[in-house]
């Protein structure tokens, strides 16, 4: 569902991905590990169009997103088509970006209504249903302000899933909860994964990494220095600095 191959991108002269090559497939939850300023982030934001990279391609879905190879150089695609390629990918961010005006529901309904032109009502049904898949069906007159940090994450979990996405990307979405909501919002993205969503994690959380991750891929100062199942990764990794990471963190 999402191939990256040789992706290069650069903050002026200095390289944060280098030649980054990988393939997420229909349905497989993919969780992104390794030191702080490794490029995790940056790595799902050129996923999503929001960095843009010098070198290589991204495909999502087949389609290669925002980019065109035009006698082998990347010529950059119009904004329509990447607007439209950007539809397809849901995000949630370590902040959770809901708008402060509108309730739970409406926040949930309001990309499917003024993007795909959706009507009120369905737009309304479905918003109701997903909010109660995260276990927010008693919520939905609420505002964000009026909602904890983890409620509001699992709102903007709802409202990326409104517009049916492709693959989801997750950047470090429990970083910023205090630590008693981080198990709720966890517990919503496992789910996620079992239902069989394509997913990328960027996320500290190593007991999830452990347990939801189909695999796991380590970065290293822009670069993906190993991958594997997590049962793999975690008990006998190959590379000496995934060890030195994990000795670290665990
Ligand atoms: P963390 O776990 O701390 O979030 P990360 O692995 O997600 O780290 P990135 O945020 O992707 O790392 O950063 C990769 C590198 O790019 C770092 O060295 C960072 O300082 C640099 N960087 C990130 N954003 C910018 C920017 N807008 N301009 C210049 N350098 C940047």
């Amino acid at each position: 569902a999402v191939v990256c191959r040789d992706v290069m991108k650069f903050y002026g002269e200095t390289p944060v991905l280098r030649n980054v090559s990988l393939t997420v497939k229909t349905g497989e939850t993919l969780v992104i590990i390794g030191p702080s300023g490794s490029g995790k982030t940056t790595l799902i934001r050129c996923i999503n169009h929001l960095e843009k990279i010098q070198q290589g391609t991204i495909h999502v879905g087949g389609n290669l997103i925002g980019y065109r190879l035009k006698n082998g150089r990347l010529i950059e695609d119009s904004e329509k088509n990447i607007a439209l390629l950007r539809r397809r990918i849901g995000m949630v961010f370590q902040r959770f970006n809901l708008f402060p005006h509108m309730t739970a529901l409406e926040n949930v309904m309001q990309a499917p209504v003024s993007v795909l032109h959706q009507d009120k009502p369905q737009a309304e049904r479905r918003a109701m249903e997903l909010l109660a898949r995260v276990g927010l069906g008693d919520k939905l007159t609420h505002y964000p302000s009026q909602l904890s940090g983890g409620q509001q994450q699992r709102v903007a979990i709802a409202r990326a899933l409104a517009m049916n996405p492709e693959v989801m990307l997750f950047d470090e979405p429990t970083s910023a909860l205090d630590p008693e909501m981080v198990g709720e919002v966890l517990s919503v993205m496992q789910g996620l994964a079992s239902q069989g969503m394509t997913m990328i994690v960027v996320t500290h959380e190593m007991e999830f990494a452990r347990n939801v991750a189909d695999r796991v891929v380590i970065m290293d100062c822009g670069e993906i220095i190993e991958q594997g199942p997590p049962q793999k990764i975690f008990t006998s990794p190959d590379n000496p600095r995934t060890r030195i990471f994990l000795n670290k963190v665990l």
